[in-house]
């Protein structure tokens, strides 16, 4: 049970950040997903998708884009409780991933095609229903001999009716659930 969420309890020190402490849910109906903006060490997008009690995570330095043409390199990261979707604000300098966190998209995502095969395969296809990100999506590992390229994936645009030239998302720079931006949640300001 706790097997799952080992990594990412062990990386935090619960008594100094306001992240939610690892348990594992049963699953319950349509599969959520999330994305969190987080600006940390490095600036990037934290796409979470729920599955078998956990969010599988990635995070990709250049966050999404509506572009089918770009690339967007996706490192999976430690599996994240579902209760972290309803986390957004700032971590302490010093605690792991130290930064500030912002909703910027929820929903729900439909797999196409079996989940643990695509896993194993390395290819999920996939149609996200959130507010910011629609329509169809893959993530694609990069296949590499070495442990550690493991877990470098792409995160893709398939095309269909919500491709776009641009990367489409550029303008969204406030939470999806307080409609604050990074620094009004960094300063801890009200949800507006
Ligand atoms: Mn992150």
């Amino acid at each position: 049970m706790v097997e799952k969420l080992r990594e990412y309890n062990r990386k935090r020190d619960f008594a100094r950040t306001l992240e939610p402490e690892g348990k594992e849910e049963a699953a319950k109906g349509s599969l959520r997903f999330v994305v969190q903006h987080h600006l940390a060490r490095r600036d990037h997008y934290d796409l979470r998708l729920e599955w078998d009690g956990v969010f599988l995570s990635w995070a990709i330095p250049k966050g999404p884009s509506y572009n089918t043409r770009d690339k967007r390199l996706a490192v999976q990261v430690e599996d994240h409780p579902l209760e972290y979707r309803n986390f957004e604000g700032t971590i302490p300098q010093g605690e792991y991933g130290g930064g500030v966190v912002m909703l910027w998209d929820e929903g729900y995502w439909e797999p196409l095609g079996d989940v643990a095969e695509g896993l194993r395969d390395g290819i999920l296809r996939f149609v996200l229903k959130g507010q910011r990100l629609k329509g169809r999506w893959a993530l694609v590992q990069l296949k590499n001999k070495s442990k550690l390229n493991k877990l470098n994936w792409l995160f893709l645009k398939e095309k269909d009716e919500y491709a776009q030239s641009e990367d489409g998302v550029s303008g969204f720079t406030t939470s999806i659930r307080t409609g604050r931006t990074m620094g009004e949640i960094e300063a801890g300001e009200d949800k507006k």
